[in-house]
């Protein structure tokens, strides 16, 4: 049977990732730029999940639909495609694609169709399967947030339980090639259960991996709390960023304990200044326009925008209500004249980058979606 996967440049660790999984079962995924095949798979999120609908429903050949939209809304992703594989795809994707080469109607746990549908059974452990294969990927140490952040649609997918990638199979993946990034929701909390940090740990696998390391910078961003003496000791001395990228999100600790960020705005400052001792540049990044951000709110993160901007990049974003958050219901309020005019000042100045006009743009996109 074969099987494609529909490329789109926002997903491509998704598809590192899945094809390495799908491989060991004998299906080789073959990036695509249109549906093909017999099967193709996508992988979308909630900002291009309209872009692909129409071409999704009106495909020649069986469709399958996962990533964090697929999972967010699964009822809806079922109108137009065949199967939906809510939730991790390192586990359902092959059994499904089994299922339907052996004559099957895709009753498998974990995808839902217009007629069945059951979750899946458990969680994926990390170690049972590859980081990637064929398809260079970024190697993912750990899944799931203990945190909450209204916006954030992490944790609905993959849970509040953090799930770690042993140091021996981090090592394994990142030590064959010269350079080495990795995916978590805070890098800085590898080996922990998210709240305690574990700084053996982090230094035990910075000690694994022979090449050069970049962590903490994306896609490995870390948590503010999170930044201290001991975090930015190992990564002056192991790593290779002279960047360190963390949230803040806001400017407003009323704003930040609406959001249940779970941090305040004084960790934020901390997180700044320990990154200019140690002579790492603070990348920050924030949101604008959240739905109860009042005028003060707003104004108090523009001040804090500039004062980081001294020395450090920015990036912002608009805030835009995923589905399946806690603020999905919500709106984005306006932005302010000043917030406007001060945002595109310092963009112009290579301060600051982001889409705090266009959501859409954020952080999916880029410009050239072709196959590599
Ligand atoms: S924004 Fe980060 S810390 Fe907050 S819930 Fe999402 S992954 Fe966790």
């Amino acid at each position: 049977m074969q099987v494609n996967w529909r490329w789109i440049h926002a997903a491509r660790n998704s598809f590192a990732v899945l094809c390495a999984a799908c491989e060991r079962d004998g299906f080789f995924l073959q990036p695509v730029d249109a549906p093909a095949g017999e099967v193709t798979c996508y992988s979308l999120n909630s900002i291009n999940a309209a872009e692909y609908r129409d071409e999704i429903a009106a495909a020649d050949c069986l469709t399958i639909v996962g990533g964090p939209h697929a999972t967010a809304c699964p009822q809806e992703v079922a109108e137009y495609a065949d199967y939906v594989v809510v939730g991790e795809g390192e586990f359902t994707l092959p059994r499904l694609l089994e299922d339907l080469r052996d004559g099957g109607e895709g009753r498998v746990p974990g995808v839902m169709t217009g007629r069945y549908y059951e979750p899946a059974k458990s969680s994926v452990r990390l170690d049972a399967y590859p980081a990637f294969s064929v398809m260079k990927g970024y190697v993912e140490i750990t899944r799931g947030c203990p945190h909450a952040c209204g916006y954030c649609q992490t944790p609905q997918i993959f849970g509040h339980c953090m799930r770690h990638r042993s140091i021996g199979e981090v090592a394994r993946f990142a030590n064959r090639h010269g350079q080495s990034r990795f995916v978590s929701p805070n890098a800085f909390a590898y080996g922990s259960d998210g709240s305690h940090p574990r700084w053996d740990k982090v230094e035990h696998l910075f000690r694994a991996c022979r090449h050069q390391i970049f962590f903490g910078t994306f896609p490995s961003e870390v948590r503010p709390e999170f930044v201290c003496a001991e975090s930015l000791s190992l990564v002056t001395q192991y790593c290779a960023n002279t960047k360190l990228h963390f949230g803040a999100q806001s400017g407003s600790d009323s704003v930040l304990e609406k959001l249940r960020r779970g941090h305040t705005v004084a960790d934020v400052l901390h997180a700044v200044d320990l990154c200019r001792d140690s002579s790492l540049v603070p990348v920050v990044d924030f949101i604008v326009g959240l739905p109860f951000e009042s005028d003060d709110d707003q104004l108090a993160t523009l001040g804090l925008i500039r004062e980081i901007s001294r020395d450090g990049i920015v990036h912002v974003h608009r805030f835009i209500p995923l589905p399946g958050t806690p603020l999905a219901t919500t709106v984005a309020r306006d932005l302010l004249p000043e917030t406007e005019k001060i945002l595109g000042k310092l963009a112009l100045r290579g301060r600051l980058t982001g889409s705090w006009n266009d959501p859409a743009v954020r952080f999916f996109r880029r410009p050239s979606n072709d196959i590599p």
